[in-house]
């Protein structure tokens, strides 16, 4: 509990002080240390100070500075001791003298005070999460470009004795209010003030990290440095002191390779230390202040002067780190001390300060920071002997790569050709693993049909799960492959290149290239592209990709289009019409995309870098990981939704039942037949029949229920049974095909021949709609908890379903004119 809910009479013994370098140092040196026997002289609410004994005199503190420290009351350990006494010997309750009573609680102290909480901090890709997974044993996604990590996740490990609790969080490259992440992670630093603060450090790219710590050092926090990719370095034998750059920066600098898990003890060993305070006068550790100029560093101090007198804000924020803010114009601070008494002479130091900057060296403030940070770091580098090597360059072989890869001429149809590759693989090399869960289901549904009594269980069975669930889960094997390219692009640094050459095209469209990475990973499944988008600093562009992800034809619709493509087209045209569509959603995107950012969503695009990180062959076992993660989550949707949906399905067709009707009346007789007749007018101008509209509902829940809808719909029809002029080789879909036709020979009254061209057209046209219709749930969740709002949730729902309606009566239309 915190010190400041322990009531008048009271006593506590302190764990650990939380809050930032000053404020803990101050408390320190009032004596509030831990171990400590604390006893509440007086606390009043709501009034403060607070007074409290300890070490035999008395002090006083405010209740926010009490709120930051915390112990253990008597009351608590005596309940944790009263606890362990029922399971042990009940001994021990005799025992009750004051001087034991302290004693206990100092144990409970100690004990509690073994927990260390540590945050990880960095730019994106220097390893935190490979650290994370590491240390904690979890099995977070590791990428390799930004935007992997979108939220904190938190894991446990355990070293000598203690306890650490990791929080993994999102990749940054500085600490101003620049991007959602930005301001997330300095959020949680000051919010949650972890005891340590670890900051991954990419040292293959010293330079350009080190800026981060340097707003590290300002925030004054606890930390460790974890010069990752160390093995990167010495490969391309870099040379550097780092035990020269930890003195310089008084942080603690260990070198790592998280992949392996170099360093790992060393790094946790130094994060116990810090922790304990046991690192004395060694000016490895200490609290240094980066030099920002004469004019920058007198504004600082002014408006320092100012902020001390705000005890609050004393506690939370060093008021160094609050200042600098400010000198950089960072709107989030500015807002934080526009509510202070003193606001006005604060922002008239700062404006001081800046005018004077601006006549002296003709730049602003905020330049003149970063600046000195930079030449802060040149410097400490300079002196730590930093030279990069050329022994064995790694980034040779990576600009290599990347002038063929990222040229102008050759990287888009490279591009292209594996997008192609990859699709082609999916559905050429995916159909022999889909024969063989086919027949598996076939010989599961002939044995149940077998041996089990006739009646609606059995129906059920055969018909709703093996006929819904089964027409699915067929397309597993195709979606580990697609899934395995995507990571195994993910994990090289290829996705990355993507973006780079989709950058010029994605401004045509009004967006970043960093849009380009969720609109990828798009094509797996919608909700972690939708969450993905976080590492977009401009909210517009932000907003405007979330908005046309859902056209990203997700693998929930490979089912879909695998069916009826399969069934509809020559197996020469498949690839090609899967590819149509793919090309229309992407199409239609771009076009929804020029809209919205011309009409409909303002703002100013915001320049960004854009990473190219290192090629680097991802483990066998890291893209494995990442496919069968994604797998998983198919096959649990599989048992969930899929299935509840497939029965309901089953069942809406299935009741009222009546044995003396065939299987097609039955069905037009049915709920569903009912429902399905009713829409039917809707979707006249596609020429959809009730059992497509049918499967169209029933896909709101998820697209994948499409399939299976179809499924259920489809599988009982024996009505071709005695059609002697149909046969069973035109493939496993043939079935489909042919009541679809039979439904255009029925509605028009044309031959068979005149129906085929129609049905096929009405297929495509069904696909069309399914492609670009109301995205799922699930995504639909995702909009609204990303935008934090239902209208943008709900303008996604409704754009997409009528986008789907006009296009796809418009080619049904063109389609009937051309047939
Ligand atoms: P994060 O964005 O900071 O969470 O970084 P990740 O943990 O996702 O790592 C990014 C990439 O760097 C992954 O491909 C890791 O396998 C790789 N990686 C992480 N640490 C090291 C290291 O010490 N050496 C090398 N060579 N690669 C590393
Ligand atoms: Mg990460």
């Amino acid at each position: 509990m915190k010190l400041s809910e322990l009531k008048t009479g009271e006593t506590g013994v302190i764990v650990k002080i939380s809050g930032h370098g000053g404020f803990r140092k101050r408390i320190i040196e009032m004596g509030f240390i831990k171990g400590k026997v604390v006893e509440v002289l007086l606390n009043a609410p709501f009034k403060d100070p607070v007074k409290y004994k300890i070490m035999g005199y008395e002090v006083s503190l405010r209740h926010s500075e009490a709120a930051q420290i915390e112990v253990v009351s008597a009351a608590e350990a005596k309940a944790m001791s009263n606890d362990e006494a029922e399971n042990n010997e009940p001994l021990s309750k005799t025992v009750d003298s004051n001087d034991t009573d302290d004693k206990m609680l100092v144990a409970e102290a100690n004990s509690r005070a073994r927990v260390i909480n540590v945050a990880l901090v960095g730019n994106p890709n220097c390893g935190k999460t490979s650290l994370f997974n590491f240390a904690s044993g979890a099995h977070e996604r590791v990428g390799n470009y930004s935007g992997v990590t979108v939220d904190a996740k938190v894991g446990h490990a355990e070293y000598e004795g203690y306890k650490i609790n990791l929080v993994d969080l999102p990749g940054t490259y500085s600490l101003s209010a620049y991007s959602p992440e930005e301001l997330y992670v300095r959020k949680q630093l000051i919010e949650h003030t972890p005891d340590i603060v670890i900051n991954v450090i990419d040292t293959s790219n010293l330079e350009r990290n080190l800026y981060l710590t340097t707003q590290l050092v300002d925030m004054h926090v606890k930390m460790v440095v974890a010069l990752n990719m160390f093995d990167e370095t010495e490969r391309r034998g870099d040379n550097v002191d780092f035990d020269k750059l930890s003195e310089l920066f008084g942080v603690p600098m260990v070198p790592t390779v998280f992949t392996n898990g170099r360093g790992v003890e060393n790094l946790f060993h130094e994060v116990i230390k810090i922790y304990e305070m046991q690192e004395g006068d060694d000016p490895h550790y200490r609290h240094i202040h980066i030099n920002h100029g004469h004019e920058i560093e007198n504004g600082i101090a002014d408006i320092q002067h100012h902020l001390k007198n705000e005890n609050d804000v004393r506690q939370r924020y060093s008021t160094r780190y609050l200042a600098i803010k400010l000198l950089e114009n960072d709107k989030d601070v500015e807002k934080y001390i526009k509510q202070m008494p003193d606001a006005k002479e604060i922002f008239e130091h700062r404006d001081e300060a800046a005018a004077r900057v601006k006549e002296e060296t003709k730049e602003d403030s905020e330049t003149a920071i970063m600046d000195a940070k930079y030449g802060f770091i040149h410097g400490a580098l300079q002196e730590a002997q930093y030279a990069t090597g050329h022994d064995k360059d790694t980034y040779q072989m990576t600009h290599f790569i990347d002038r063929v890869l990222t040229n102008k001429i050759v990287g888009f149809p490279i591009f292209i050709l594996l997008i192609f590759i990859m699709f082609w693989v999916t559905f050429v090399l995916g159909a022999y693993p889909m024969d063989w869960i086919e027949s598996g289901i076939g010989l599961l549904g002939d044995m149940i049909g077998e041996y089990m009594p006739e009646g609606p269980v059995k129906a059920m069975l055969i018909d709703g799960v093996i006929g819904g669930v089964g027409s699915v889960i067929v397309f597993l094997p195709q979606i580990l492959i697609l899934y395995f390219f995507i990571s195994f692009m993910e994990d090289s640094g290829y996705m990355a290149r993507a973006a780079f050459i989709m950058d010029k095209a994605m401004h045509k469209m009004g967006l970043h290239g960093k849009s380009f990475i969720p609109l990828i990973m798009g094509f797996g499944c919608n909700v972690p592209a939708i969450m993905s988008t976080r590492t977009i600093e401009s909210r517009r562009s932000r907003l405007v990709t979330m908005l046309i992800l859902p056209l990203m034809s997700c693998e929930a619709r490979i089912p879909i289009y695998i069916m009826i493509v399969g069934s509809f087209f020559a197996v020469k045209y498949q690839s090609l019409v899967m590819m149509s569509l793919y090309l229309t959603g992407i199409l239609m995107a771009v076009i929804m995309s020029k809209i919205f950012t011309k009409f409909m969503i303002k703002g100013e695009d915001t320049p960004f870098v854009m990473e190219l990180p290192p090629y680097r062959f991802p483990t066998t076992k890291a893209v494995c990981r990442h496919t069968w993660e994604k797998g998983k989550q198919y096959l649990k949707k599989m048992g969930g939704i899929i299935l509840v949906a497939s029965i309901i399905v089953w069942a809406l067709g299935y009741f009222p039942h009546n044995e003396e009707l065939d299987t097609q009346a039955q069905q037009e007789q049915s709920y569903i037949g009912k429902i399905g007749k009713t829409v039917e007018p809707v979707f006249t101008p596609q020429g959809f029949s009730w059992k497509l509209d049918v499967g169209l509902i029933a896909g709101v829940g998820a697209k994948e229920i499409v399939a299976s809808t179809m499924g259920v719909l489809y599988s009982n029809d024996d009505s071709f049974a005695d059609d002697t002029e149909v046969s069973d080789d035109g493939g496993k879909y043939e079935k489909l095909r042919q009541q679809i036709v039979s439904e255009v020979q029925a509605k028009h009254g044309i031959s068979k021949a005149e129906a085929e061209p129609i049905a096929t057209l009405t297929a495509y046209c069904f696909l069309l709609f399914v492609l670009l219709y109301f995205p799922c749930i699930a995504t639909i969740a995702a909009i609204k908890g990303e935008t934090g709002s239902w209208r943008w949730a709900s303008f996604a729902a409704i754009y997409t379903t009528v986008l789907a309606w006009v296009v796809s009566a418009i080619a049904f239309q063109i389609g009937l004119l051309l047939i």
